[in-house]
């Protein structure tokens, strides 16, 4: 029995999705089992009808991954109330990466015929998934300048057969915000399913329920882990009937599911979810004003800067600017090739979120698969560098940035 008062976000982070284990060990196991048993032939019936609580197999669920589930939800929710005024009740479905879980969305929401209405620069995978993938299956989707409120809702005038409106804000790499408030109020005008990636935010930095939106979706193989550890998605939705029926349903047929293993990881290292994002938000806006200062550097786009285009859209939804940064030096490729190559405490590597500082080239790494005309459309130019600023101690960073600029 437990009446644990969780008031704070930290306290959420550290206790929220923990139930006591059987055995009283103090912190989960891994319960690395991929069937359940019963007492009796009853009660394996009774679970399969959903009369009696309890796990049958592990591509349906497993106490690892509904402890992960529920402490996301749980922050995706905090300090928000539903439309009657109570405490919003989320449900979150864990998957084996975000693209599986980008494929459950969007499989158990749309059907052939249907449109999805997004905006320029997503994420790579996303984008080729919107390309390559989805329009084989008779599922298209339109680009629009999401920043151009007017444009958007013609669009959707135009095109009666758009069901979803799929938002990433910030979006990889350029940092570019859409507006939540604004383009989830349209879309309810139009009766779409709205989807949002909140990666890169978290739900420390910004909640788009708050603004009323239908699914968050993470790749928590980023800021939620945190470490590095393990590859995993979530789709967090609001409407209980269909999380807890259709979109269960899509996931247990997809087989998208995580492991015990992943899910454990996941849960330890949301624990510290508000210390480091704090502490990665505050390293990054040193970063990002020794970055721009500097004589080598053509432009950084950071949103904590007032010289970011979409400055006034992440201080009105985002708490902080983030961890996430890219920049361009003045000697374009070349020089940001030797400068990456400089690098000593900083990490090559893509992925974002880890505890050390990561430092990737979009052109060449993450956005290969993109045209390069469609790239540079999006602010990806070939002299991009693409950097998650990690918690190391600043001055460390900072000498690392300072003798790789030289
Ligand atoms: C990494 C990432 C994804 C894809 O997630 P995986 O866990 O790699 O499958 C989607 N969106 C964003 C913003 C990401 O950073």
């Amino acid at each position: 029995m437990s009446n644990k008062v969780i008031s704070g976000f930290s306290s959420a982070c550290v206790h929220e999705g923990h139930v006591q284990d059987p055995m009283y060990a103090h912190i989960t196991p891994i319960y690395a089992s991929s069937t359940f048993t019963y007492d009796t032939a009853e009660q394996g019936m009774h679970r399969f009808e959903g009369k009696e609580e309890g796990y049958i197999y592990t591509r349906w669920g497993n106490p690892n991954f509904t402890e992960a589930e529920r402490k996301i939800a749980a922050l995706e929710a905090f300090g928000l109330q539903d439309e009657n005024g109570k405490d919003l009740v989320l449900k979150g479905i864990l998957h084996a990466s975000g693209m599986a879980a980008l494929t459950t969305l969007f499989l158990g929401n749309l059907k052939a015929g249907d449109a999805i209405l997004t905006h320029f620069s997503l994420y790579g995978g996303t984008e080729e998934m919107f390309q390559k993938i989805l329009p084989n299956l008779g599922i298209n989707s339109i680009i629009v300048d999401m920043h151009d409120l007017h444009a958007t809702e013609e669009t959707l005038k135009a095109n009666p057969h758009v069901k979803m409106m799929y938002l990433e804000t910030p979006a990889n790499p350029t940092l570019q915000c859409v507006d939540l408030e604004e383009l989830t109020f349209i879309a309810k005008k139009y009766n779409l399913v709205t989807a949002v990636d909140n990666t890169f935010a978290t739900p420390y930095l910004q909640q788009p329920f708050a603004f009323g939106v239908d699914y968050v979706f993470h790749s928590t193989t980023k800021f939620l882990n945190g470490h590095g550890t393990a590859i995993g998605g979530i789709i967090i939705g609001k409407n209980l009937e269909l999380m807890n029926g259709f979109m269960t349903k899509t996931h247990r047929l997809l087989g998208g599911n995580s492991n015990p293993f992943d899910a454990y990881l996941l849960t330890q290292g949301i624990k510290t979810l508000e210390l480091r994002m704090e502490r990665h938000c505050h390293n990054a806006m040193e970063v990002a004003n020794f970055l721009e200062a500097h004589p080598a550097i053509e432009r950084v786009n950071y949103l904590g800067l007032s010289s970011h285009p979409d400055f006034a859209i992440a201080s009105k939804q985002m708490k902080h600017g983030g961890a996430m940064m890219s920049f361009e030096l003045k000697g374009g490729l070349e020089a940001g090739t030797k400068f990456i190559n400089r690098l000593q405490l900083c990490t090559r590597a893509v992925s974002l979120g880890t505890c050390d500082t990561l430092v990737s080239h979009p052109a060449s790494m993450t956005h290969y698969g993109v045209p390069k005309a469609t790239r540079e459309q999006y602010g990806i130019t070939d002299g991009l560098i693409r950097m998650s600023v990690g918690i190391e101690s600043i001055t460390d960073i900072i000498n690392d940035l300072k003798q790789a600029l030289q």
